[in-house]
């Protein structure tokens, strides 16, 4: 079983259909891999891979822009059943920020390695320098630019979400469960447009951004800043863990945090059972 997304955010016909593709791909590929392997760590990569590599996404290739026209992309993935996680921040000359985030789980006793050390370790793993700036997303920057401009970013920031809410797509994300009941989470971003250089937002923090334990997983997209201030993925997974079904816990949840912080988030998760 395997559940994807491409980012919260308002998504244009026609780019709707070619997105929505590419999510199919990402599945079908991804439950190849379950069906030949039982593998859900490989499974979750391999979907974001797939989404990773199309510049429709808004993670690895064609990833938006900071505010000083870089790239710094943040990834995550956790396995549900002993709870282990890797994760990456403010990387930039990668194609694959998951795989590297799958590496740091594996082969490394930390969670999240961010910025220099993050280059660093993909370096040492072997992972080919790649620029991941498209011409399209250098063009979506200078526009962002022109219509925000430099100061009072804040405000103008907010202002500037409610009335183009498509600039914020293609995050994307996937929870798998394999025949043993074995979750795992991913997720991966470019972060939103115009960021602060240095700015991680939730994708590669792990409870914010995704979660998986031993009943359900969950990858969460939207502004960063208010996914992170209630948790959202951990909160959902432990939800369902007492008690709660799927469907009542991301409800509850995304409730909760309209209710508290009032900023556009979305979240996909699954249960063991597969009833979510
Ligand atoms: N959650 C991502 C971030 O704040 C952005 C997104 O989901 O579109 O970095």
């Amino acid at each position: 079983m395997i559940i994807v997304h491409g980012g919260a955010g308002e998504w244009n016909e026609e780019k709707f259909k070619i997105a929505e593709k590419i999510l199919v791909k990402a599945v079908e590929e991804a439950l190849e891999i379950l069906r030949k392997d039982d593998d859900p760590i490989t499974a979750c990569e391999t979907a974001i891979k797939i989404l990773e590599d199309d510049p429709i996404f808004n993670a690895g290739t064609g990833s938006v822009l900071n505010i000083f026209g870089e790239v710094e992309m943040d990834a995550s993935i956790m396995r549900g059943d002993n709870l282990k996680a890797g994760a990456v921040a403010g990387v930039k000359n990668i194609k694959n920020p998951i795989s590297l985030a799958r590496k740091i789980m594996e082969e490394t006793e930390h969670i999240l390695i961010s910025n220099e050390g993050a280059q660093k370790l993909a370096k040492v793993f072997g992972f080919e320098e790649y620029n991941p700036i498209t011409n399209e997303s250098l063009e979506r920057y200078k526009k962002a630019k022109e219509k925000i401009g430099e100061t009072d970013r804040f405000k103008k920031l907010k202002e500037f979400i409610e009335k183009y809410p498509n600039y914020f797509i293609g995050t994307v994300g996937a929870v798998v469960v394999n025949s043993k009941g074995i979750i795992v989470s991913g997720s991966s971003t470019g972060g939103t447009i115009l960021k602060l250089k240095g700015r991680i937002g939730d994708t590669p923090l792990i409870g914010a951004g995704i979660y998986a334990n031993d009943v359900c997983g969950a990858s969460a997209t939207g502004i960063g800043e208010g996914i992170i201030r209630v948790n959202l993925s951990a909160f959902v997974c432990y939800l369902v863990k007492f008690g709660l079904s799927v469907e009542n816990a991301v409800k509850s949840a995304i409730d909760y945090l309209t209710e508290k912080v009032n900023l556009p988030a979305g979240i996909i998760a699954i249960d063991k059972y597969f009833k979510g």
